[in-house]
């Protein structure tokens, strides 16, 4: 042979034995058991279904050791190990539960505090998100609760996937002196106290307990619609469960409070009237958004209307104004009769899952003469 024809040879040679390595390498691969599949899904959807991604009804379901779900439905981000079994042979499965929806933050609003006044920054903030994966939450920014300023801040919410929300507002540090000068104050939980036309709102809810009265000129002469409109649809939906509710006394003047008050406190005395009647002015019943409702005795709270009342008033802007156990912070008795108009969202709050809220711990305001 020439060395041309050997040069050929061996060359062909070469190339037969690397064709065979791939060929072995490849058939190698095929009985190796260990191949990973990859699966991808977003946070909350199914775990996947094997007849998803294989048409062969001898794959056994994909089975993950790891994982929590609700209902089949995946809430946490993250890499889950798995498998299927295929012809008695184990396959590992990769799933990948990816997140790309930010968390959401409701509640926000600027806030004033008095000068040295601890705050919860977080207190009226609302956070949710689609993962259930714990979530990074802070304030960004520098302010000084001892220094008086405006202090523009960031509230900064990010998932454990990295999807981030912000929302700006600002921390107004005031000095009490200067807004004892003021015609507007600020309760102890930071809401705006305000007095117009001789008539105190605090949050822009009207207030009127034994530190806040209204002037005798302040006379609606009716329920407000507010409280009508409202009452009405609660009336109609309490009928369904043959719950028959109706009003025994709603709007009353302050001149109508003043003879009622006198005559209480001539028969029972000062001390005594005033734990369940209202001297003139310091009435709810004057403000038109407030009655009470088929009882004026506490065994009311324990029949089916008084039940009904409690714990389904607030759905529609009510709140039980005088709640149990609240006499020193409301300055009345318990009344499970007594209801007052105040809109969903605080009536909600105010409800807190059944466990009543008095409208002065939730302002931050007295109620004392
Ligand atoms: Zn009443």
């Amino acid at each position: 042979m020439n060395k041309i024809t050997s040069l050929i040879t061996s060359t062909i040679i070469i190339i037969l034995l690397m064709i065979i390595a791939v060929f072995m390498l490849k058939n190698n691969k095929k009985d190796n058991l260990t191949y990973e599949k990859n699966i991808t899904i977003k946070v909350g959807e199914n775990i996947p279904n094997i007849n998803d991604y294989i048409d062969d009804s001898n794959a056994t379901e994909l089975t993950f050791n790891d994982i929590k779900s609700d209902n089949n439905r995946v809430f946490y981000s993250g890499i889950y190990k798995g498998y299927f079994k295929y012809n008695d042979k184990k396959y590992s499965v990769k799933l990948t539960v990816i997140d790309e929806e930010k968390p959401t933050i409701t509640g926000v609003k600027d806030i004033s505090i008095y000068k040295g006044t601890n705050i919860d920054l977080f207190e009226n903030i609302v956070i949710s998100d689609n993962s259930k994966d714990e979530l990074s939450k802070k304030v960004e920014g520098t302010y000084n609760i001892n220094k008086v300023g405006v202090y523009s801040l960031k509230y900064v919410i990010i998932d454990k996937s990295s999807n981030k929300t912000e929302a700006n507002f600002k921390l107004n540090v005031v000095d009490k002196k200067n807004l004892n000068t003021n015609t507007s104050t600020l309760s102890s939980k930071g809401y705006k106290i305000e007095k117009k036309n001789g008539i105190y709102y605090v949050n822009g809810i009207l207030i009127a307990n034994k530190t806040y009265s209204l002037p005798s000129n302040y006379n609606p002469g009716v329920l407000l619609n507010d409280f009508m409109t409202n009452f009405n649809k609660m009336q109609n939906d309490a009928k369904k469960s043959n719950i028959n509710l109706r009003i025994i006394s709603g709007f009353r003047s302050y001149q109508t409070q003043q003879s009622l008050y006198n005559n209480y406190a001539a028969r029972d005395g000062k001390n005594a009237a005033d734990r369940y009647s209202a001297r003139a002015g310091h009435s709810e019943h004057q403000t038109g958004l407030a009655a009470d409702i088929n009882s004026l005795e506490q065994t009311f709270e324990y029949t089916s209307e008084g039940k009904w009342l409690n714990n389904n008033c607030y759905k529609y802007g009510f709140i039980i104004r005088y709640p149990k156990g609240k006499e020193s912070i409301t300055g009345y008795m318990f009344e499970p009769w007594h209801i007052r108009y105040v809109g969903v969202d605080i009536a909600t709050k105010l409800y807190n899952n059944g466990n009543w809220l008095s409208l002065e711990e939730y302002l931050g305001i007295t109620s004392k003469y």
